[in-house]
């Protein structure tokens, strides 16, 4: 069928084509997009920091309606409204540990270009293969998803697209709190990094009962900070973060942190703001990264532990319907970051995801 799709051709460039999907295979389903949320992970495809070869229709926070299903496919049945999130093989040993988060093949799903056949289900009009992003490319009217990564949620098509996020962005900062460190509660957090991942993580850290709930921002993402549940704010371009979080906290560190700024130094500051005991996670995508650490003193005397995380810590099919969950309590109010733009805007949604918006998404 022909489609509308944002294909990027060259780097750093997006245009809105039609072309041709092709019908669900074994496993898949056939989803009518109602929106997608913008990712810097899109940006690193887009840029060609992660290289999927051109032609390529990015867009991984996808969210819609199935249309229909392919052969096999038992757990979802049109109509029925879907998350779209990352992609796992469902066999491996991580998979058959419901850890899908660290699939043996998540790498080659996510950015190899290609579904699990290793074909591509779009075409461009000249007749060229498009590659996909996260086996769903989003940044179209329709897509092909795998049952497995297409998660059915309770709530109707108008409140659907405020939770594109759920699918990457704030599973990522909600699940390496809520997943990865399940803090205690009354105990004390700080998180680096005031863009989605960092506000959605502070929004988790309240749900967790945290008591103390520091949030370490740029020249933006304080007043966010505060309203999703910060207790304490430092700017971390002005202000001595370390000697400012010992302060907070009566000179002990914090039991947890989350580092989501993507600049390595801040791995080095985190570790220094720890209590003994604490649990500091990265979520941050800084390849080839090099952070000098002693292990003696901010890591073996204090017994720190210092753990990465991706994608949550996340089995999306229990996960993500206990953020919508969340989210219709109120403890979880994503649809706050949201900034919503028509799909011909999705040229300027893109640019302006790099400039202080913290959550754009495309509505169709
Ligand atoms: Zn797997
Ligand atoms: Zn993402």
């Amino acid at each position: 069928m022909k489609v509308q799709a944002a294909v990027s051709r060259e780097k750093g460039k997006i245009a809105i084509e039609t072309v041709e999907l092709a019908e669900p295979k074994a496993g898949e389903v056939l989803v009518k997009m109602v929106a997608s949320g913008i990712c810097h992970t899109d940006s690193a495809v887009i840029e060609q920091y992660l290289p999927i070869s051109f032609p390529i229709v990015a867009g991984h926070e996808g969210v819609g309606v199935v249309e229909k299903v392919g052969p096999g496919v038992t757990n979802l049945a049109p109509g029925d409204r879907v998350v779209l999130t990352f992609p796992s093989c469902g066999v491996c040993d991580h998979c058959q540990d419901a850890h899908p988060y660290s699939c043996d093949d998540n790498f080659t799903m996510l950015f190899g270009g290609k579904y699990r056949d290793g074909t591509t289900r779009m075409k461009t009009e000249d007749g060229k293969d498009v590659n996909t992003m996260f086996m769903q490319s989003s940044f179209a009217t329709y897509a092909i998803a795998n049952q497995d990564n297409a998660i059915k949620v309770d709530v109707d098509v108008d409140e659907l697209k405020k939770l594109c996020s759920l699918g990457c962005g704030v599973q990522t900062g909600a699940g390496a709190v809520l997943n990865r460190m399940k803090p205690r509660p009354g105990s004390s957090i700080a998180v680096f990094g005031c863009g989605a991942v960092g506000l959605a993580g502070i929004m988790a850290a309240k749900i967790a009962g945290c008591s103390t709930i520091i949030a370490i921002h740029g020249s933006k993402g304080r007043e966010e900070a505060l309203e999703f549940g910060a207790t304490h704010t430092i700017n971390g371009r002005k202000e001595d973060i370390v000697a400012k979080v010992k302060e907070i906290t009566n000179g002990k560190g914090v039991n947890y942190a989350l580092e989501s700024t993507g600049q390595p130094p801040m791995a080095r500051t985190m570790l220094d703001c720890m209590a003994k005991e604490g649990l500091a996670v990265t979520v941050s995508v800084t390849a080839g990264a090099e952070v000098p650490i002693a292990l003696e003193p901010q890591i073996m005397n204090p017994s720190v532990t210092f753990a990465g995380c991706v994608e949550g810590h996340s089995n999306p099919k229990v996960f993500i319907p206990e953020l919508v969950r969340l989210y219709k309590e109120g403890k979880l109010p994503v649809d706050k970051m949201n900034k919503y733009y028509k799909f011909e805007e999705i040229e300027k949604a893109y640019h302006e995801s790099h400039g202080g918006v913290l959550k754009p998404i495309i509505v169709f």
